[in-house]
Order: structure tokens, then C-alpha cells, then sequence
């Protein structure tokens, strides 16, 4: 039996609203697509949360033997300011205060999401397109809804008819929402709005005069709507229905209503098998947010400076500290948690670091502790299946740690294991912290044994200096050298640089 069949997964699905089996439409494949970045900003920590605690459910599904698909877009067109196709283009934007080319813009904030996810250790996903990628997609699914009658296009643009899609089919599922509560809701629509009702939503916009990012179309030059570029590219890479989809709580509504509908109005089928949302980040009890002033960047938290930090934290650290929440779950930070997450973080490296280090040694198996790490090796997975739940899985790797302290103290011998069992603890015991939950050592204490050398190389070089033995001085500087380390002679002393 696999190991997928072995645990089979549950988890909490936002559409219904329940807990569910996770049957994917392909008994042995995953198609999963996450709503990536509008790449016009930093990424801060609350975004980061969201994409590692989806790296984690993806690590899990390689991990029980499925092969996944994992799509996550990067928006480079479309995001508009606010949620009712009000407000600039964020991208075209930020281009035009800072007088770059949006295509600069986009990248410029595409390397730095890629290099703090790499940070954090997350895999890349399987496909990343961007929207500017898919635009002659886009403008086919605008004529398929507009052909449909589920849209309808006024002065060079193009709007979804809401109440005309919900006439025979339902918006509003995922979030819950009424569509007559919606309608009467905020600010009403006046002459010069184009939607013929508020809740409608822009598929295609026309492009003002000053709009720097624009492309041809059958209703003149203008740029997508926002929610149509997920639609496209989840049905282009993943089909018209896949397993599934995921993103914060925040893109529920309206993001992933629109997609819902879109879909629907233009496959009449259901896109998305089971919905997954992940929770927010918040600081001290309050949300995190840039208004708030409680908004870290990632640079800002691994060097320790923010006003809300006591002092800078890794990014191993702060992963491990994601994990001791439930994905939907809020997540609150503190210089407290965070200490105390550092103290985990560190105590399970450490029993990492001896379980790679042991080898077997046949002796009297002990049948009452071999069942207990059997069915410690068991809850590893039963808590992973169990929709996700990291905190728990972690839990039981902390009785593993134990088991492996013991072991080094000579309390438990590894003899006291079968040779099967043995195998199997450390397989899976080293796979859990380092495939599944992404964990690895961190470089910082590789950096501190590298400076503690160097430094003992330049002392022993004065040494030899003093004793005027310059053989030795000139033969530790040029050694140093090959290796990439060059020394710098001044008044205060000897410094060194790493190439
Ligand atoms: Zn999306």
C-alpha cells in the first residue's frame, strides 16, 4: 500500500465549508494553483506566510508519492488600487512614479519575491506564468462570455453581468455573500459609471490615454481585469476543473467569487475541487498591516530592525514558528513567540544532527519501544493528512527528538529498535523536517566556524610575524588567498574579506 492510501488526507474545504476527503480528479496527480504576487511591491511577511504554508502542502503531497502540478502566477497587469475596477493599475503605477518601464518594475520585484522565498526555503513551483504572458488567452475567454451573454461591453470595455450569471447559477458560494445584500450595500452607481450593476466586475479594461500598459483587442486597445487572468491560467495549465486551488483569506472575496463565476459561465463547470485558505499574520494582537505601521519586510526581520523587534530572527526561524500554527489558523507575532520558536527550531536541528549521525547496531529489541516509535512514525503522518496540521506533526517530532537525546545519551541503544523500524525513524524522522516541513540548518552557524578560523589564522600569522618568521606569515596569507579569503594589513589590526 502507499503511502498515500496508507494516510489518506482530510481537509477543511472553504467551499463547503467542511471537512472533506481529498479525492483528486486523477487518483495519482495533484493539479494545485495558488494566487501568486502582484509583483509592484516588496512581498512582506503576511504574503510570505501564505506561500510557505502552501510549500508545505506541497512538500506533503510529493512526500506521500503524488505527482503535483503546482501553479502560482505572478500579476503584472490588472491589479487595480481597489477591489470596484476603481484606482490606477498598482504595476503602472509604481512605473510612473519612479519613471521605469513597467516591464522593470515587474521584474525588479520578481527577483526579490524569488530571492526571499529561496530564503525561506520554499520550492519553486512547477509553472509560474504571468499575466502579461496570456494576454491573447485572456482576450479569447472575454469573447467566450461576451458570446455567452454573461458580458457585456460599454465604451471599450468589458464587464461580467453578475445578476445575469446568478439567474441560473449561484455567485456567491464561496464566500457566502447575497447577492441582493450586495446590491444594496456601499456606494450605488451613478451616471458616469459604465457597469450596468455595481457588482459587476471589469473582464477587460480600456486603457486611458496616459495608461502605459496597453494591448490590442476587439473592443480597442486596453489591458485584462485582475480576476480573469487566474481563471485562464489555472484552466491553460491545470484544465477546465482541478484539485486545488488556494491563496489568503483576504483574495476569497471578491478574487475568487469572480473566478468562480467565470468558469462556470464559461465551461458550466465548477473549477475547483476544494478551495483552501490560509489565515492571517498579526503582530502583538493587532493585524498586520502597512497603515498600522506593524508591517515587517523579511530584511527587516532577519536584521532586527523594526521598532517592534528586540533583535533580528532567521528565516529558519520564522519558518519554523509559521509551522507551529494551523495554516488557518491566525498567527500572531511577538519577540516572546519568537524567541521561544528560535529555543524549537534550534532543539530539533540538534536531534537532526543525530539522526544523521547514527548507524544501526543490532542488540535486544525491545518490543514496548519499538511499537511506541512505530506508532510515533504513524502520527507523523495521521497529523500531515489530517488537513495539514503542522503544529501537531511537530509536536510528535519533538517525542522523536527525545528518543534521538536518548540515543546520544546512551538511555536508549539503537539495538533496542528492529533494523526495520531503525530505518524507518530515521527516514522518515530527517524526511518530516527537511522534505516535508522544508526545514534546514541554517548557513549562520557555518559563517561563525568559518570567522572563528580565519581569526585563529590571522593570531597565529602575528605570531609567526613576531617571531619573524615570515616563511609561515607569507605561506598563511597566500593559502588563505587560494581559498578565497585575502587579508588586508592596517593600523588596527589584520581584516579579511571573502570573495
Ligand atoms: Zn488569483
Amino acid at each position: 500500500m502507499s503511502l498515500k492510501e496508507q494516510y489518506p488526507i482530510t481537509l477543511y474545504n472553504t467551499l463547503t465549508k467542511s471537512k472533506e476527503k481529498f479525492e483528486p480528479i486523477h487518483p495519482d496527480r495533484v493539479g494545485m494553483y495558488v494566487c501568486g504576487p502582484t509583483v509592484y511591491s516588496d512581498v512582506h511577511l503576511g504574503n510570505v506566510r501564505t506561500f510557505m504554508s502552501f510549500d508545505m502542502i506541497y512538500r506533503y503531497l510529493l512526500y506521500i508519492g503524488y505527482k503535483v502540478r503546482y501553479v502560482r502566477n505572478i500579476t503584472d497587469v490588472g491589479h487595480l488600487e481597489n477591489d470596484a475596477d476603481e484606482g490606477e493599475d498598482k504595476i503602472a503605477k509604481k512605473a510612473r512614479l519612479e519613471q521605469l518601464e513597467p516591464m522593470e518594475i515587474v521584474q525588479h520585484y520578481t527577483n526579490g519575491f524569488h530571492d526571499v522565498l529561496k530564503q525561506f526555503n520554499l520550492l519553486p513551483p512547477s509553472i509560474e506564468p504571468s499575466a502579461t504572458g496570456h494576454i491573447m488567452e485572456q482576450i479569447e475567454m472575454v469573447q467566450d462570455l461576451l458570446d455567452k451573454g454573461l458580458a457585456y461591453e460599454v465604451n471599450g470595455s468589458v464587464y461580467f453581468d453578475v445578476t445575469k450569471y446568478d439567474e441560473k447559477h449561484s455567485y456567491g458560494k464561496l464566500s457566502g455573500r447575497k447577492i441582493e445584500e450586495m446590491m444594496e450595500s456601499g456606494r450605488m452607481l451613478d451616471s458616469q459609471d459604465e457597469k450596468r450593476n455595481k457588482i459587476d466586475f471589469a473582464i477587460w479594461k480600456k486603457a486611458s490615454p496616459s495608461h502605459i500598459m496597453r494591448w490590442n483587442s476587439p473592443w480597442g486597445e486596453g489591458f485584462p481585469g485582475w480576476h480573469l487572468e487566474c481563471t485562464v491560467m489555472s484552466t491553460k495549465y491545470l484544465g477546465e476543473t482541478f484539485d486545488i486551488h488556494g491563496g489568503g483569506m483576504d483574495l476569497l472575496f471578491p478574487h475568487h467569487e469572480c473566478e468562480i463565476a467565470q468558469s462556470v459561465a464559461s465551461t458550466g463547470k465548477d473549477p475547483v475541487k476544494y478551495w483552501l485558505h490560509t489565515n492571517m499574520l498579526t503582530v502583538n494582537g493587532q493585524k498586520m498591516s502597512k497603515s498600522l505601521g506593524n508591517s515587517f519586510l523579511p530584511q527587516e526581520l532577519f536584521a532586527g530592525e523594526h521598532e517592534l523587534l528586540d533583535r533580528g530572527y532567521s528565516a529558519m526561524v520564522v519558518r519554523f514558528f509559521n509551522l507551529q500554527s494551523h495554516y488557518s489558523s491566525t498567527l500572531d507575532f511577538s519577540n516572546e513567540a519568537l524567541t521561544a520558536a528560535e529555543k524549537g527550531y534550534k532543539r530539533l536541528m540538534e536531534g537532526y544532527r543525530i539522526a544523521t549521525g547514527l548507524s544501526y547496531q543490532a542488540g535486544t529489541v525491545d518490543t514496548e519501544f519499538e511499537a511506541k516509535i512505530k506508532q510515533n512514525i504513524g502520527e507523523l503522518f495521521e497529523n500531515m493528512s489530517d488537513d495539514f496540521n503542522s503544529a501537531k506533526t511537530l509536536a510528535v517530532l519533538f517525542e522523536l527528538t527525545t528518543t534521538m537525546n536518548n540515543f546520544k545519551a546512551g538511555n536508549n541503544q539503537v539495538g533496542q529498535l528492529s533494523e526495520a523500524t531503525f530505518n524507518e525513524l530515521i527516514k522518515h524522522y530527517t524526511g518530516f523536517i527537511t522534505d516535508v516541513l522544508g526545514l534546514k540548518e541554517e548557513q549562520e552557524g557555518n559563517q561563525q566556524l568559518v570567522s572563528g578560523v580565519v581569526e585563529m589564522l590571522i593570531k597565529l600569522r602575528n605570531d609567526a610575524k613576531a617571531a619573524k618568521n615570515y616563511a609561515l606569515t607569507d605561506k598563511i596569507r597566500d593559502d588563505l588567498k587560494a581559498l578565497g579569503v585575502s587579508l588586508k594589513d592596517g593600523k588596527e589590526g589584520t581584516e579579511y574579506t571573502i570573495d
